[in-house]
């Protein structure tokens, strides 16, 4: 009886036999919003019709991608050996194609982003 696939070789994991758990997190990161009163009484009706516009029409599971994705294996033995030893070129051919949209841009007109030198609260 098979109970799991090897998500690296595609190889059977028997019930009970060893295979280990992969959990990636990936997330857009940015650092620690600052919302000032300029921000607060800014208009950013412009800049959200625009956003709207240039994303009305892309997949939702794209466009949630860009900001977050979550991803769960199973690795055999074997694979797990491979992908401790190097994750970022476990399976280089599964590489996605750029999804056109500039959710940076967004991101960092909304003040994420802005880095060390923008003014702020000491921490
Ligand atoms: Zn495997």
């Amino acid at each position: 009886m098979i109970a799991y696939r090897c998500d690296g070789c595609g190889a059977d994991i028997p019930r009970k036999a060893l295979r280990y758990t992969v959990t990636i997190d990936v997330r857009a990161a940015y650092d620690k919003l600052e919302v000032g009163l300029n921000d607060l009484v800014r208009d950013h009706r412009a800049e959200i019709v625009g956003l709207i516009e240039q994303l009305k029409d892309k997949p939702a599971e794209r466009l949630e991608e860009t900001v977050y994705k979550g991803i769960k294996l199973d690795l055999c033995p074997s694979c797990q050996r491979a992908f401790i030893r190097s994750p970022l070129r476990f399976h280089p051919e599964q590489g996605m194609d750029d999804s056109g949209i500039d959710i940076d841009a967004f991101l960092r007109s909304l003040g994420f982003g802005k880095g060390n030198d923008a003014p702020g609260p000491a921490r």
